[in-house]
């Protein structure tokens, strides 16, 4: 590993270090967390055991890579949101998360997308899901979707299988919103 990446690495360390802190000591947050965990309980194989909320003045959310684990941050700007919103970002950096491990190499990617078509994407799935060139943006924007029980065509759905998206179970039985959470 290039020293550079080492130095951006322990960065995000000491960011993330210290944004533990602040989701521990706040209720607010861990209570997000928490229930938008749950909603995804059963229907996928695994969740990350650690999210991290980023300080109110970085307002995207993000996914990283740093050494051998990956870490979500999300933005407590979420919590202020309405309740079919409230875990769109979660749900969206989750779909990453899950995408890793298992994700095409990048140049594989970006030949898929290729021939992607963008104009349907965009209608389809959401603005976000064309952003970059490479259908990383899409995986995170469908598995989002499906999180929230959202139906997609067999156009988009075999994308997102090309392109290893993550396996998510149909909500069913075992599925089912805590108390005041509508999707
Ligand atoms: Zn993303």
């Amino acid at each position: 590993m290039k020293i550079s990446s080492r130095l951006i690495a322990l960065k995000y360390k000491c960011a993330y270090n210290s944004l533990l802190y602040i989701n521990r000591n706040n209720p607010k947050t861990r209570q997000y967390q928490e229930e938008g965990l749950k909603l995804l309980e059963g229907r996928v194989e695994r969740l990350p055991d650690k999210i991290a909320f980023r300080p109110k003045f970085i307002t995207q959310s993000s996914c990283v890579k740093i050494f051998d684990k990956l870490y979500l941050f999300i933005s407590k700007a979420n919590l202020k949101k309405p309740a079919e919103e409230k875990y769109d970002a979660l749900f969206h950096e989750i779909g990453h998360w899950l995408h890793f491990p298992q994700m095409p190499p990048v140049s594989e990617c970006i030949e898929i997308w290729k021939g992607a078509d963008i104009a349907k994407i965009e209608k389809e799935v959401s603005t976000r899901a064309i952003a970059k060139n490479d259908g990383r943006e899409f995986i995170a924007e469908v598995f989002k979707g499906l999180a929230k029980g959202k139906k997609f065509d067999d156009y988009i759905m075999n994308l997102y299988r090309s392109l290893k998206g993550p396996k998510i179970k149909p909500a069913g039985n075992a599925y089912s919103s805590p108390k005041g959470v509508s999707l």
